[in-house]
């Protein structure tokens, strides 16, 4: 007795077709997976319903679904023969509802801890494995997702040379050397010309500033105070920390869907789009505080800042439109822009 089944190995959702046979005592299945037998009293037939194929579950977490016509039928007659006095036809309604509830409740359980997982344990768990991700790789991830960024998003800065240097030399006062050390990321300063007043930070410590910042600025110690908040998005790992986080959920999705392949695509518009979390901003936001306190200058510099890009946005409403907006870390991500311009001038010396 053989029959070509569809057959599910309850690990993924990918469908395999074998051959099932029944051989005395057990029923054995072969195909592309290979060869398994298993006892035929370890094994359930599910009731029949309508006109559906028929599900046999495997005691390994597999099932089959088998068709209830052609070479389907004859393997169902034995299976029933050999299952039917335990699992027969009487109380199947009850059997059904009972299967229902258990099931309704087992997606409840499930839903509620994979959320749990993905609110707290996830990024519990990103926070711990984004230090242990070695420096060669953190810039191998920046610099592909630049050079990403470069040939889709992103254009040569027009700013004269002379004027990069002179906020990198302002930013390298302010916030000291680009080799970093005593705590404090390496960075590298980059100008582009973006799609609106913006900048970003890679894991690396490059750190983008779009030439039409730089114009809006009131001064160079604004430009400078961005920086300080993006190395605060640096120095906690925030990037790698989204970066992990996401591509954890696209692996289980694609573990899901038995497809792996689709995780490679995608890395440059999740390092410059990730949103990053409230908690996350507020983080940076007092590290550029502190560093600008160090320093000498106020951290309401940052604050003006914002207030400038805040007032420079087409949906000048603190919501909505500019979560749309690609491009950049700083208001694309932060829709609560008066709330942090007050928390920054409460961190601000001589303020209330
Ligand atoms: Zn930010």
């Amino acid at each position: 007795m053989t029959a070509s089944i569809d057959f599910y190995d309850g690990r993924s959702a990918r469908r395999q077709r074998v051959v099932l046979r029944l051989d005395g005592e057990r029923l054995c299945l072969d195909g592309e997976v290979g060869s398994r037998s298993y006892p035929i009293e370890a094994c359930r037939l599910d009731e029949p319903l309508g006109g559906a194929p028929r599900v046999l579950a495997l005691p390994d977490g597999g099932h089959c679904e088998i068709p209830r016509t052609s070479g389907g039928a004859d393997l169902l007659a034995q299976l029933g023969a050999r299952l039917g006095a335990r699992d027969g036809a009487s109380g199947a309604v009850a059997r059904l509802q009972r299967r229902w509830t258990v099931a309704l409740a087992s997606l409840v359980v499930t839903v509620a801890a994979l959320a749990a997982a993905y609110q707290w344990g996830l990024p519990w768990a990103a926070g711990i494995v984004a230090p242990r991700i070695p420096a060669a790789l953190t810039q191998h991830i920046s610099d592909a997702a630049l050079s990403t960024l470069d040939r889709t998003l992103l254009k040569p800065s027009a700013l004269p040379e002379e004027r990069q240097q002179a906020l990198r030399s302002r930013m390298a006062a302010v916030l000291g050397p680009p080799q970093g050390g005593a705590g404090r990321p390496a960075y590298a300063l980059h100008f582009r010309q973006g799609p609106m007043p913006n900048a970003f930070a890679l894991p690396s410590g490059d750190v983008v500033v779009f030439d039409s910042l730089v114009k809006l600025a009131g001064s160079d110690d604004e430009v400078v105070a961005v920086m300080a908040h993006e190395l605060g998005h640096v120095a906690y790992r925030h990037g790698l920390r989204q970066l992990l986080q996401s591509s954890v959920v696209a692996y289980a999705v694609g573990l899901y869907l038995g497809d792996v392949s689709s995780l490679a695509s995608g890395m440059a518009a999740l390092v410059l789009e990730s949103r990053y979390s409230r908690d996350f901003e507020s983080e940076a936001d007092r590290y550029a505080a502190d560093r600008l306190r160090q320093a000498g200058l106020s951290p309401e510099l940052l604050g003006q800042m914002l207030a400038r890009l805040d007032r420079g946005q087409p949906g000048h409403d603190g919501h909505g439109s500019r979560d749309a907006v690609p491009g950049g870390d700083l208001l694309a991500s932060h829709p609560d822009t008066q709330a942090r311009i007050e928390a920054l001038r409460r961190l601000s010396p001589g303020r209330p």
